[in-house]
């Protein structure tokens, strides 16, 4: 049977708990365990696809189609277990779920209650398809004594009741530093637990994070205070890298307090390939820069996945890769200042992104990438924008553009039922309801056998996750293979374009699809590790 491990955090948001559930993850996966970790996030949106990812950061995307939390990427990425729709809950999903149900009468007449149904629901969602786990890690998102996280510290308390010895509190807190007194202040620590003591739930494990080493003597108090064993006070001190926080953990203690706790005994972890990934991420040996035109480039966390690839990629060929993010919207009036930008980079990438705005400028970094011989990388909005280009400037298709900007006579791209009549393709509903309608999860494309991109894979066939509405128009391939952008990827109908290469440029490469989401430290994605090559190839040119 599974054994639990349930992470909460207090004081503060923005504690790092998803990274510190990664990291405990990929330690104990380390001693030969097999685990999962799941996130449970009380907000009411049913999941967070609909949400800005200016709010809410990236969404995460699984191979079997789900919407996801962002920190669900940081689970597969350190632990290689790719995560699936059962993996992340919100409040929303719950309460539409037990709504649909008591509408449909399956509750016989009973009045419907957060305690029981809404809090047996998350215990439900917490405990399903965990048979062949040894280790079962569940974040809860929020901070404790929220009131929208308490029916998840609830369910948590009762399945403690229930599962008594199988069940592990870690608690992540602040320990703050107080410059005017030059002190750490084991206060809030103090408060947090007591609020969580409060609903019932003594933490087993402290992961106080600190900007300076906790002294002995506050370990010993924030010990005393909040009823822990001195050596399960942790100190979580700010990392170089996320990278380097598994082995920190393991360094203060974390794992062995966790398996102490559960009275187990295991080999040390073998954390040869953390220490691979750390020394090739902190000893590079050159640097290159990439240039992100995107739209979403004041906030890190909306493209979170993308930044960790380039990374990969940057680890797989031992060179730092600096990312200078560039807001599209500055290169649509002034082809000088697009110059002038661009220059400098030994890369170009396009990411995703949604809408019209800043496309113009997207569009203009693909044709300088083309015209420059720059290294070029699209990926979904970006491959779009590559083929509208393409369409534009070397096919001479003058109105090209794409249908989510808006009716066209030239739709490049556009929503397939606007443009396919072939049998065969379902017809995909477009109603009101703005979660649902895209094509999202795992999709298999079939590459040509002499394409580069076949090359960067080493195969033929490939599965990739995807999140669009919107698909290259295969009406127009002739044409723009004519103009040099050639369809090198296809669905294996072959009617969706999933890839475009230029075989007449050193790199230049589109996906309709996200490789960003799969791409791991300990297993750059090949299309990151190529661009990144291309780069280096790049700087030594320039
Ligand atoms: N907006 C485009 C579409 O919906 C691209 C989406 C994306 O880049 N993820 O097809």
């Amino acid at each position: 049977m599974a054994r639990y491990i349930f992470i909460t955090g207090g004081v503060v948001s923005s504690l790092g708990k998803g990274l510190m559930a990664a990291s405990l993850a990929a330690l104990l996966q380390a001693r030969g365990y097999r685990v999962r970790i799941r996130k449970f996030d009380p907000y009411l949106n049913v999941d967070p696809g609909t949400m800005s990812p200016y709010q809410h950061g990236e969404v995460y995307v699984t191979d079997d189609g789900a919407e996801t939390d962002l920190d669900l990427g940081h689970y597969e990425r350190f632990t290689g277990v790719s995560a699936r729709q059962a993996d992340n809950i919100t409040s929303g999903r719950i309460y539409r779920d037990i709504i649909i149900k008591e509408r449909r009468g399956d509750y016989l007449g009973a009045t419907v209650q957060v305690i029981p149904h809404v809090t047996d629901a998350i215990k439900e969602f917490a405990q399903a398809e965990t048979e062949d786990l040894d280790f079962v890690l569940c974040e809860i998102g929020g901070t404790v004594g929220d009131i929208e996280g308490l029916p998840f510290i609830e369910a948590l308390r009762q399945l403690h009741n229930e599962m008594r010895d199988d069940t592990c509190f870690v608690h992540v807190t602040l320990v703050p530093y107080i410059a005017a007194a030059g002190e750490l202040k084991t206060k809030p620590t103090q408060h947090s637990v007591r609020e969580l003591t409060g609903l019932g739930i003594q933490p087993d494990i402290l992961l106080c994070r600190c900007e300076k080493p906790l002294p002995e003597t506050e370990r010993a108090k924030i010990a005393q205070f909040c009823n822990v064993r001195k050596s399960a006070v942790i100190p979580a001190l700010d990392a170089t890298s996320i990278y380097a926080v598994p082995l920190q953990y393991h360094a203060e203690g974390l794992d062995n307090e966790v398996l102490r706790h559960f009275g187990l005994t295991a080999p040390e972890p073998d954390l040869a390939v953390w220490d691979d990934i750390v020394d090739r991420f902190q000893n590079p040996e050159g640097e290159v820069t990439i240039g992100v035109v995107g739209k979403y480039v004041g906030l890190q966390d909306a493209y979170k996945s993308l930044n960790e690839a380039l990374a990969h990629g940057g680890m797989a060929n031992r060179v730092k890769v600096r990312i200078k993010w560039l807001d599209a919207e500055l290169f649509e009036q002034d082809d000088a200042e697009i110059a002038a930008q661009l220059e400098p980079m030994h890369g170009i990438l396009v990411p995703g992104g949604f809408g019209e705005r800043g496309t113009e400028g997207k569009i203009a970094s693909v044709r300088f990438a083309r015209e420059r011989n720059v290294p070029f990388f699209g990926i979904c909005l970006g491959m779009q924008m590559a083929c509208v280009e393409a369409a534009r400037n070397t096919a001479g298709i003058e109105g090209a553009s794409s249908t989510e900007f808006g009716p066209t006579d030239e739709p490049v791209v556009g929503i397939i039922t606007e443009w396919m009549t072939a049998e065969g393709l379902q017809q995909r509903s477009e109603g009101g309801d703005l979660g649902g309608t895209m094509r999202l999860g795992a999709y298999e494309a079939k590459l040509a056998g002499n394409s580069h991109v076949a090359n960067v894979y080493g195969a033929t066939q490939i599965s990739e996750r995807h999140r669009h509405r919107y698909e290259v128009n295969v009406a127009y391939k002739e044409r723009l293979e004519k103009g040099g952008l050639v369809f090198s990827g296809m669905s294996p109908d072959g009617l969706l374009p999933e890839i475009v290469e230029r075989p007449d440029h050193p790199w230049f490469i589109g996906v309709q699809f996200h490789p960003e989401l799969k791409s791991r430290p300990f297993e750059p994605h090949p299309l990151f590790k190529g661009f990144i090559a291309a780069a280096v190839s790049q700087a030594r040119l320039v």
